[in-house]
């Protein structure tokens, strides 16, 4: 491996860590010198069934040695047994299936597009998403993203889009009212995850699925990073009480093996043979890591081990905030997605994450100050007390 990550022939899109794994195992993972690290990134909410997960090793290496890839032009059995599984296990009917979760948002706002122009008439429709909001990075779902970061250097962004500020009703309302009825759908995270690990507030979404029912307006949730059972729930919106009129899901989905998928209510399903496509989309290998992923949940129960562990999880960080008041200032999150949150001018997310990081423990920023914990859905109790002993001592590096 070249010493020096900027002499690489790949892009400088990432400042990565000189750091690189050769392998890992559940939620242990082993760099190139063999040290290894327990791992509460699992590839950003991606690895929900840890590293090397067996099960889901040996369906992948069946599904290859069957069929690999075919294309949307003819009927796939393994994508119609997931759209199934997904319909059956949410508040959705239909499903479009794409690679990430930014090709998922970007299915979102075309379909809202459609649905305003062929439902409602509208002809120039408006898709509204929240300030501090992470929807992607293609040019739609960036430009839904609420954070003038990631628009910069990107103009001209596509017309069409207009930011709110979450869980604020009044602030909703009044963006609303400044596009008279070209409103045609919300884009929103049902707990922000880039933008700090913010939980939605449940009177918020009540009032909001309230206003786009008498506005005949879509309300979308992006469930790319909670949803797959994060929250100890299978969706965040069961976290939220209300039912979305569609979902983007991604992430977790395929247990790490690249997937999206757009999931909608029959009301929703404007889509029409050639209005959307996606040549990998569906594929049987994507599909298959998928469904082995679903089964893995409904068989090990980890639902109710996420609410379990998360509440450990949150436990554990609540004593080290009362511990380190100096340096902490709260935690947030539902289950095994919590956010550490660092007093201002004391440390940033970044210091926290590098003293983890030489403590044999990986952590990710949720923004500037907020550290964030998504470890594999199947870790362990003692697994989990490992992750504070190794959090301790960094934290003492800091203090
Ligand atoms: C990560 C993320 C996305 C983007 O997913 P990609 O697979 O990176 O395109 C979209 N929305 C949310 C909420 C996310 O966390």
């Amino acid at each position: 491996m070249p010493p020096n990550p900027d002499s690489t022939a790949v892009m400088a899109t990432y400042a990565r860590f000189p750091l690189s794994f050769e392998r890992g195992r559940g939620v242990w993972l082993q760099d190139s010198a063999g040290r290894w690290y327990l791992d509460c990134v699992a590839g950003i909410a991606t690895c929900s069934l840890g590293h090397s997960n067996r099960r889901l090793g040996k369906a992948l290496a069946r599904q290859l040695g069957r069929l690999q890839h075919v294309s949307n032009l003819y009927r796939i059995p393994e994508q119609e047994e997931l759209a199934l599984w997904l319909t059956e296990h949410s508040c959705t009917d239909k499903v479009f299936f794409c690679n990430s979760g930014a090709e998922a948002n970007e299915a979102a706002i075309k379909l809202a597009r459609k649905y305003g122009h062929s439902r409602r008439q509208v002809e120039r429709p408006v898709v509204l998403s929240a300030r501090a909001s992470f929807h992607g990075r293609t040019l739609a779902a960036v430009t839904a993203t609420g954070q003038d970061k990631y628009h910069c250097g990107f103009e001209p962004l596509p017309e069409g889009f207009d930011y709110f500020t979450y869980n604020d009703i009044d602030s909703f309302n009044s963006t609303l009212a400044s596009h008279g009825d070209r409103v045609v759908a919300v884009l929103i995270e049902p707990l922000q995850g880039e933008g700090g690990v913010v939980p939605g507030n449940p009177e918020f979404f009540r009032q909001l699925r309230q206003i786009c029912d008498q506005r005949q307006i879509l309300l979308i949730l992006d469930e790319v990073q909670v949803g797959m059972g994060r929250s100890g729930s299978l969706w965040g919106y069961e976290q939220l009480g209300i039912e979305p009129d569609a979902i983007t899901v991604a992430k977790g989905l395929g247990g790490g093996i690249p997937i999206g998928a757009l999931a909608v209510k029959a009301k929703a399903d404007v889509f029409e043979a050639g209005d959307h496509a996606s040549t990998f989309g569906g594929n049987p290998f994507s599909c298959r890591a998928a469904l082995t992923v679903a089964a893995e949940l409904e068989r090990r129960q980890l639902l109710r081990k996420v609410g379990e562990r998360g509440e450990q999880l949150r436990a554990g960080l609540a004593r080290r905030v009362a511990q380190h008041p100096e340096l902490l200032a709260g935690v947030r999150g539902w289950g095994l997605i919590q956010g550490l949150l660092l007093r201002d001018g004391a440390a940033t997310a970044g210091d926290v994450v590098k003293a983890a990081m030489a403590e044999g423990l990986l952590l990710v920023p949720a923004g500037p100050q907020v550290v964030r914990f998504v470890p594999p859905l199947v870790i362990s109790q003692r697994e989990l007390r490992q992750v504070f002993k190794r959090l301790d001592k960094a934290l003492a590096r800091l203090g």
